[in-house]
């Protein structure tokens, strides 16, 4: 019977012949295989997600000290939107198709300030934005003033798919719908009792301020449910991101006032770098072209997404001004904000979903 500890190897045998030498070769060959191996390992790419979503409901949440099933009933409508669009980008659909489809879910959600809970104007009525932007083609649409157009980010998207155009308002928006057939509903549709409530309490406001004030629709004192706008940005198996966002726009807002929503650089813009969905103060984002600046920062500095999203929202713009989502082609997400929360979820091949309203969970 053999002995294994007892029979020379022929190594041990030649070790045994050659003494130290032999030693410090043989540890010498070994430091050499692990440091290549540490230097494969730090030249290897990291694992980077297949596909990634981020969504928000706005900027302008309930406080923290809301009823907590008040607070829950976001949760739960953010969860499922991005439960909805986890599941169909995992199976390879395309960010496109997703983000239409997980806008319009929280259009249909009158806990949101887009399609159904859409803010009123000074007027008392609803006036809706939406825009959505495709990153590698550049292709974008857009849709504003819209009164009777129950899902305006599909709308938005038929701008971008079947006319020459980005942008429709007003009547000749509502003539296209008509021309595509889609759902239509009266403008009382989109009223809800607690946006009733805000433009009574904002007018109210308004009566009281001085009439030399300063005061507008953008200076809202009222901090909760201010900005509820809605927003999806999604890379897909394919590589391809896309941004989208749909509002009610602020409450007591001018008649034909339009915020930076369904402006393609401001609040909404996707290229082969990033893609981003804004809320807040749009005349903010608008004069400052937020959406595209974080792309361009990327692009010309060699920022990484969280430095542009960073710099945009917490330098560029005022404290409390609003928030964004972004994702950009490698399934990086930054969802920064400068208000008390920020509605938002996100997800990603490789990380389970994540929703959050306040900074600290
Ligand atoms: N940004 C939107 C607007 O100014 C408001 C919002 O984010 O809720 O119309």
């Amino acid at each position: 019977m053999m002995n294994n500890q007892t029979t020379p190897t022929p190594e041990r045998t030649h070790r045994l012949r050659c003494g130290p030498i032999q030693f410090s070769r043989r540890y010498a060959g070994l430091l050499v295989m692990l440091a290549l191996t540490l230097a494969l390992a730090a030249c290897a790419p990291t694992q980077q997600p297949t596909w990634a979503i981020a969504i928000h409901g706005g900027a302008g949440t309930l406080s923290q000290n809301a009823p907590p099933e008040q607070l829950r009933a976001y949760r739960e409508a953010l969860q499922a939107a991005v439960d909805h669009g986890s599941q169909r980008l995992a199976r390879g659909d395309s960010a496109l198709d997703v983000c239409e489809s997980v806008v319009r879910m929280l259009e249909d959600n009158p806990l949101f300030n887009a399609g159904k809970g859409a803010a009123f104007n000074e007027k008392g009525e609803h006036e809706l934005d939406a825009s959505i932007m495709h990153g590698p083609t550049l292709r974008c649409g857009a849709v504003a003033g819209l009164r009777t157009v129950k899902n305006p980010i599909s709308l938005a998207r038929l701008v971008m798919e079947r006319t020459p155009h980005v942008l429709l308002m007003g009547d000749g928006a509502e003539d296209f719908a008509g021309a595509m057939g889609v759902e239509r509903v009266p403008n009382s549709y989109f009223d809800t009792p607690q946006r009733r409530k805000m433009l009574d309490e904002r007018l109210e406001e308004l009566r009281r301020s001085s009439p030399r004030s300063e005061t507008s629709p953008t200076d809202n004192p009222r901090k909760d449910l201010r900005y509820s706008t809605v927003g999806c940005v999604a890379l897909d198996q394919r590589g391809e991101l896309v941004a989208a966002t749909s509002t009610g726009g602020l409450t007591a807002k001018k008649f034909g006032r339009v915020g930076d929503s369904p402006i393609i650089g401001a609040g909404t813009y996707a290229d082969d770098t990033a893609a981003i969905s804004c809320t807040g103060t749009g005349e903010e984002f608008i004069r400052h072209g937020v959406a595209r600046a974080v792309a361009l920062r990327m692009k010309l500095k060699g920022e990484t997404l969280a430095q542009a999203t960073h710099a945009l929202i917490h330098t560029t713009l005022k404290p409390d001004d609003g928030g964004l989502i972004a994702v950009d082609a490698r399934g990086n997400i930054s969802t920064p904000y400068s208000s008390e929360g920020m509605y938002r979820a996100w997800a990603t091949s490789l990380t389970p979903s994540i929703v959050r309203i306040f900074k600290d969970q």
